[in-house]
């Protein structure tokens, strides 16, 4: 497994599993395992996906030790203040059955964010967070949180894929030296991508399926990626992507390929912005 260094010197695995709308105990309970066992040690949850705890009950589970795995999670927007973030981190920390997490980031940019991550720094000068970071934050955000942050961002987990390759912001977080870490790195199964007959072709000349392809494409452009899926096959497969290299000219072929078509929320949108803030 590939990893990077992060701007605090904080190593994290490049590949993960991510857990987004895995709403069933068995089923998340049993992709975790299945990861474990091929080789995955990256886990990325977040407090809204409501399935901290099951994340936690299956690493607890395992034979891995806390110290060979890397943990994310995220704090919801409802927590708009310093002292709602330090009781939503406590939260997670429990759910997640550790006493310490690698990454914690602010999921959106809503209300009150430089004033949570005053209380992220806290936490991570006490040595409760390893990294600490930010999630679908664009350069206004960043310039914003960066004026007063005493601590820089180690990552910006933004949605990025074949089709929303985010390469303004891409350049301006490897400007700033702020790891790109990649959501719906395959498009969430909805945007088309996976049909795609540039990644096809690439696909079939290494033997390798188009979602390979796509995660190879992100690894080869420094970004961190979390891949979900509670399939045992297709978790195997997504981390199956380190024997293969893509030249540049297929690199050059996907980067041609964007539709600059984002598929979710979109953090201008200052409507979902505040909507978020009373989702719990
Ligand atoms: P994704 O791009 O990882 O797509 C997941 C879907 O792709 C699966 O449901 C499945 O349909 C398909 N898939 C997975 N592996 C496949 C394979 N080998 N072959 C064919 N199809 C395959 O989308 P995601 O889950 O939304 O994003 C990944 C992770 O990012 C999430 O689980 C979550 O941890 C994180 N995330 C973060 C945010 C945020 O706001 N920070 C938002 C969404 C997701």
């Amino acid at each position: 497994m590939d990893e990077l260094t992060l701007n605090n010197g904080q190593k994290i695995p490049q590949l993960g599993l991510g857990v987004f709308l895995v709403q069933d105990a068995t089923d998340l309970k049993r992709s975790v395992a299945d990861a474990l066992k091929d080789g995955y040690r990256h886990f990325d949850t977040a407090a809204i996906y409501h399935n901290e705890a099951w994340v936690g009950e299956a690493l607890a589970e395992s034979d891995v030790k806390r110290e060979d795995l890397f943990i994310t999670s995220k704090v919801w927007d409802s927590n708009t203040t310093y002292d709602e973030t330090i009781a939503a981190f406590k939260e997670s920390l429990k759910k997640l059955q550790t006493d310490y997490l690698d990454l914690y980031l602010i999921h959106w940019p809503s209300e009150g964010y430089t004033e949570k991550w005053r209380a992220m720094e806290d936490l991570y000068n006490d040595g409760k967070i390893k990294s600490i970071g930010v999630s679908n934050f664009e350069k206004p955000h960043l310039d914003k949180l960066l004026a007063s942050a005493k601590v820089k961002p180690a990552v910006d987990q933004i949605e990025t894929h074949p089709y929303f390759q985010q390469k303004e912001l891409h350049d301006y977080l490897t400007s700033l030296n702020i790891a790109h870490e990649a959501w719906g790195p395959l498009g969430q199964g909805k945007s088309g991508v996976m049909e795609d007959a540039t990644l096809k072709q690439i696909a079939d000349a290494h033997k390798k399926s188009v979602a390979q392809v796509i995660l190879r494409w992100h690894l080869q452009r420094n970004i961190i990626v979390i891949p979900k899926s509670i399939h045992a096959e297709r978790i195997a497969q997504n981390i199956d992507v380190f024997d293969f290299k893509l030249s540049d000219d297929e690199m050059n072929a996907i980067a041609g390929i964007d539709k600059n078509r984002r598929g979710s929320e979109d953090p201008n949108d200052e409507e979902w912005l505040k909507k978020s803030l009373s989702m719990n």
